[in-house]
């Protein structure tokens, strides 16, 4: 089995996902059979608990894993749909060895980091190359080199060497620039190096993180003292835009390289991004959209988003500017909303910001904003039509006023009473039903798709069709009618919601319909106002 480690040395943050997504974009559209594995080193099972504020968005599959956000480039980078499998995390080798060794399966021996986690670990990797029947199979270790918890997976990976598997080591470092001449400083790469090898690890790609171009002198010297030839230096840039990475890898000649090293003979790159390319570089038009959520400071928490819009630029020149808008904000005065041409409320969990989407909702429908909702913003429409529409005051949300007089979002009856910590959480891939003659059947050009969740509640069946008789319209549903899936109002062109999350499928070619719908909205109503 032939893998690609990718690890990274002297900081955290220098790109180490864009690094691993750019090589499997080249190998992919090289006709490799690619898959890709993220090792997170924290103990946590899976994302699915943590804080967007301390990590960024908690990205969801098909299969319903909640995952590290690098898994989210991984899938737009490949065009492919990965699983849980794809992410391992301390946690999950932990827990499968805990309950292995509960059941005996370790035949009374004491139970070791190696070889019992180490061998779990290189067991995992094998497992999914296999059921991938990849050619090559990518492994970006998390953290930094010389990490307590990196250990056991960094030798793993030296052992698969040792047991025959051909794995190829890439290192991420950093070429800081420094004082007015902007001098590049090859030491921490040396020094990033020299803990690899420490351990046993001979990298054979280096990935210098760096503003500018790595000057051929510097590339020299990195090779001199890393024993990396120079060809296997791949200058890493600053860029613009993720998307524009793969190529400057690419003209380095880092395929020609790894074919060469891996003896892959036969393949040709096929650049698809090449259009897409061009327009994010030259987008003809732009929009403003407001982004209206409550964990704005940190712009990783609506991942998804921002890509599903980059994609909408890629296919249609349309430009998409974020306005970034504190959904707090929005209870003392709406009037930054004035200034976009589209809204979109994201999804969320807890009641803070809640009452500033609703705010945002309304100005939205009042003012025939163009306007979308995904999830909790789905949910926050349904709350907002309620009130102002329905007149029915204090109408809110089970999961933020368990006590309101009109609980139009609510759990399922089903789903009450049992442990509310992801228990009923509904999850992943699951298919939407399309309504006839709506807004959602001319989007979407079919009426069955199969969209991604992350959600509780639920509009509540008792008030659909009083909601429906002032006006919404629920034109999706699950497949058995029982859950409300996407929304619209009759007398509108430009609003929708839904409970699914659309960002998580937009790829590159292949937008989010319904991002692409609220832009292409937001340039018409632009154009109107100018
Ligand atoms: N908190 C809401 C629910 O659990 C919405 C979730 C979300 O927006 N992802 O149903």
């Amino acid at each position: 089995m032939k893998f690609i480690a990718i690890t990274g040395g002297v900081i955290s943050g220098l790109g180490k996902g864009t690094i691993t997504s750019s090589l499997s974009h080249l190998l992919v559209n090289s006709g490799l059979r690619t898959t890709a594995v993220k090792i997170d080193p924290y103990l946590n099972y899976d994302a699915g608990t943590m804080n967007p504020y301390q990590h960024g968005e908690v990205f969801v599959m098909d299969d319903g894993s909640e995952v590290d956000l690098d898994l989210g480039n991984y899938e737009r980078f490949m065009n492919l749909d990965l699983s849980g499998m794809n992410n391992i995390t301390t946690g999950k080798i932990y827990k499968y060895v805990i309950e292995k060794e509960r059941k005996g399966e370790y035949l009374g021996s004491t139970v070791q980091i190696i070889p019992h986690v180490t061998n779990e670990i290189k067991g995992w990797l094998r497992k999914v190359a296999g059921e991938w029947n990849a050619d090559i199979t990518l492994i970006e270790v998390g953290g930094t080199v010389g990490d307590i918890e990196s250990m056991p997976f960094l030798e793993a990976l030296r052992q698969m060497r040792r047991d025959g598997d051909t794995v190829l080591f890439g290192h991420v470092t950093l070429v800081p620039e420094i004082g007015s001449s902007m001098e590049q400083k090859t030491k921490p790469t040396q020094h990033s190096v020299n803990t690899l090898r420490s351990i046993g690890i001979q990298p054979e790609i280096i990935f210098a993180r760096l503003k500018g171009k790595l000057s051929s002198e510097s590339r020299k010297k990195i090779s001199l003292f890393t024993d990396v030839p120079e060809d296997g230096i791949i200058g890493v840039s600053d860029v613009q835009n993720p998307y524009f990475l793969p190529d400057i890898m690419k003209r380095q000649g880092v395929l020609d390289y790894i074919f060469e090293k891996l003896q892959f003979r036969g393949y040709r790159y096929s650049d698809v991004w090449k259009t897409f390319r061009e327009n994010l570089l030259n987008p003809r038009e732009s929009v403003r959209i407001a982004i209206v959520g409550k964990y704005i400071e940190l712009s990783d928490a609506y991942i998804s988003h921002r890509e599903a819009f980059t994609h909408v630029t890629g296919k249609h020149g349309i430009g998409v500017e974020m306005v970034w808008i504190n959904s707090d904000d929005l209870k003392k005065s709406t009037s930054v909303l004035n200034t976009v041409d589209g809204i979109l409320v994201p999804g969320g969990f807890g009641y803070r910001g809640v009452e500033g989407k609703i705010e945002a909702i309304r100005f939205a429908r009042e003012n025939s904003v163009p306007f979308l909702g995904i999830c909790l913003g789905f949910q926050t429409a349904v709350i907002e039509f309620a009130r102002n529409v329905l007149g029915l005051r204090g109408a809110n949300s089970t999961e933020f006023d368990p006590e309101t007089p009109s609980p139009v979002i609510d759990l399922l009856p089903e789903q009450k009473g049992i442990d509310q910590m992801g228990g009923t959480m509904r999850l992943g891939a699951l298919p939407v039903s399309i309504k006839q003659d709506t807004i959602a059947e001319g989007i979407y050009g079919t009426r069955e798709i199969s969209e991604r969740h992350r959600h509780r509640y639920e509009v509540n069946p008792n008030f659909i069709e009083k909601l429906e008789s002032h006006g919404m319209r629920f034109s999706g549903t699950d497949s058995e009618g029982i859950r409300m899936e996407i929304l619209e109002l009759s007398d509108r062109e430009n609003f929708i919601a839904t409970q699914y999350h659309s960002e998580f499928k937009s790829r590159p070619l292949n937008p989010s319909k319904v991002h692409e719908y609220l832009v292409l909205k937001a340039f018409e109503h632009g154009r109107r106002n100018k």
